[in-house]
C-alpha cells in the first residue's frame, strides 16, 4: 500500500532514445517478482520519454520501488535521458508540467523533490537545482495564466472594436 505524500523526480541515466519498455526489461531483470497491476517491472510509477510521451507503469496505491524508506509514501516519476551531462528536452518539460499539475489536484499541494534528497546519488541528475522541476511548473502554470489573460483581453478589445 503506497500513500504519496511527495513525488520524487529521477533521472534513468540514460539515452533520450531509451524508452519505457527499456525501464521495463532492467527492472525486470533485477525484480522479477515485482510487477505492476498495470502489467509493468519499472518501479516508478510514471515514465517520460524525450518527446513528453508519459507512460503510467504502478499504479498510486501500488508499493513502488524507486527510493528507499519512500516506496509506500511517494509517487516516482523517471525522465529518460542523463541529467548529470545534459538538460531535459523542452517536450519532457512541458508534459512534467501537466503531470505534477493533475497530480496536484489529486493530491492538493504535493511537493515535489529529487531522489538525491532520500539517497547519497546524484539522480534527478547534477546539473538541475534541487528545485529545478517545482520551478519548471510554476514556470508553465504562470505562462498558462498569461496566456489565458491574454486571450480574455483580446476578446473584450475585440468586442469593443465591434460595438
Ligand atoms: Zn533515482
Amino acid at each position: 500500500m503506497n500513500q504519496p505524500t511527495v513525488v520524487i523526480t529521477h533521472h534513468a541515466v540514460s539515452n533520450f532514445n531509451h524508452t519505457v519498455e527499456d525501464v521495463d526489461q532492467w527492472h525486470k531483470a533485477r525484480w522479477p517478482e515485482c510487477k505492476s497491476e498495470l502489467g509493468y517491472w519499472v518501479g516508478y510509477n510514471y515514465v517520460i520519454e524525450a518527446d513528453g510521451k508519459v507512460t503510467q507503469t504502478r499504479k498510486h496505491t501500488e508499493e513502488v520501488a524507486h527510493t528507499i524508506g519512500m516506496n509506500n509514501k511517494s509517487i516516482g516519476v523517471c525522465f529518460m535521458g542523463n541529467f548529470d551531462t545534459h538538460q531535459p528536452t523542452p517536450n519532457q518539460i512541458s508534459a512534467w508540467g501537466k503531470l505534477y499539475g493533475d497530480l496536484r489536484k489529486q493530491y492538493p499541494d504535493i511537493p515535489t523533490l529529487p531522489h538525491r534528497a532520500y539517497a547519497n546519488k546524484s539522480c534527478h541528475g547534477s546539473l538541475l537545482a534541487n528545485d529545478f522541476f517545482q520551478i519548471a511548473y510554476q514556470r508553465i502554470t504562470l505562462i498558462d495564466r498569461l496566456n489565458k489573460l491574454i486571450a480574455l483581453l483580446t476578446r473584450l478589445l475585440t468586442q469593443r472594436r465591434m460595438k
